[in-house]
């Protein structure tokens, strides 16, 4: 997931949350993480790990490599959230190196005496502001950058990582009013780990993987629409021009919003959600 949104929108505050809505990790994955941990000398800890490495991390910090092949943060994030705030600050070339794991959920370093392999499936969850400084598209601040800074600023991170993000979210600098409000109308961290956990367990019964491990013929098979929602899907992909991997990934979405409404067919409503969680920063 990608948040883009000014300073003060609650962009980290959520991303912290984020492990605690995943629900409780597999043993499996738990046993390969403290594995992980113990390879650098870490003590255990329970739970999902929420790893934030700072912008000035090198590729083996973040991926791992080195003299010794060890994990990176990538891989320490296993299981859990890998969260990059300010993602316009890392290096393109650090940022390009998380493909690997992002596609096979695994990071492999060659080396003379062989090929490390090790885990790293976790949620990519990216923040950025809209533009430099911090204000562009907000009511009440000016932003003071330049149409051409504002280009040149969200160029930093569009291309091949940008295209493997499949939901990109606008948040809106919240008001003193709403942060003061004693009643929200927001689901509490309960009912939404109910949801997930639910929604997971949907898709593992019905083909044995979650929705993210579905591609090529698998994804259309299950993917099943009504004929007039797919000539209507068809000819909005056409409009937007939508490669195929965008429209792959808005298949992908759109299942699993349907998902958690408990409807067997993807719909309209949720094939244009899906569509509404696509990039607009120039690609
Ligand atoms: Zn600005």
């Amino acid at each position: 997931m990608m948040m883009v949104g000014p300073p003060g929108a609650g962009k980290t505050l959520l991303a912290t949350c984020m492990p605690g809505l995943l629900g409780n990790t597999s043993p499996t994955k738990a046993f390969e993480l403290a594995l992980i941990r113990d390879l650098l000398g870490l003590e255990f800890e329970a739970g999902r790990p929420f790893r934030a490495p700072h912008h000035s991390t090198t590729g083996v910090g973040l991926i791992g490599g080195g003299r010794t092949a060890c994990p990176g943060e990538a891989s320490l994030a296993h299981g859990g959230v890998l969260f990059l705030d300010e993602l316009p600050e890392y290096p393109r070339a650090v940022l390009d190196l998380l493909r690997q794991p992002l596609e096979s959920g695994e990071v492999c370093i060659s080396r003379a005496r062989g090929v490390f392999h090790y885990p790293a499936a976790f949620q990519l969850i990216a923040a950025m502001n809209p533009c430099p400084c911090g204000y562009a598209g907000d009511d009440s601040n000016e932003c003071c950058c330049s149409a051409s800074t504002v280009r040149r600023y969200q160029a930093r991170v569009s291309g091949p990582l940008m295209d493997r993000i499949d939901l990109h979210v606008g948040l809106e600098r919240q008001t003193a009013a709403t942060l003061l409000a004693t009643e929200t109308d927001g689901a509490s961290s309960d009912a939404v780990r109910c949801r997930v956990n639910g929604t997971q367990i949907r898709q593992l019964e019905r083909q044995g993987t979650l929705n993210a491990g579905l591609s090529g013929g698998a994804l259309l098979c299950h993917c099943a629409m009504d004929q007039t929602v797919q000539r209507w899907f068809e000819g909005v992909s056409d409009q937007l021009q939508l490669s195929g991997r965008a429209i792959h990934k808005t298949l992908r979405v759109a299942r699993t919003l349907a998902d958690m409404a408990q409807e067997e067919e993807i719909g309209e409503v949720a094939l244009l959600e899906a569509l509404s969680y696509r990039s607009r920063l120039p690609q």
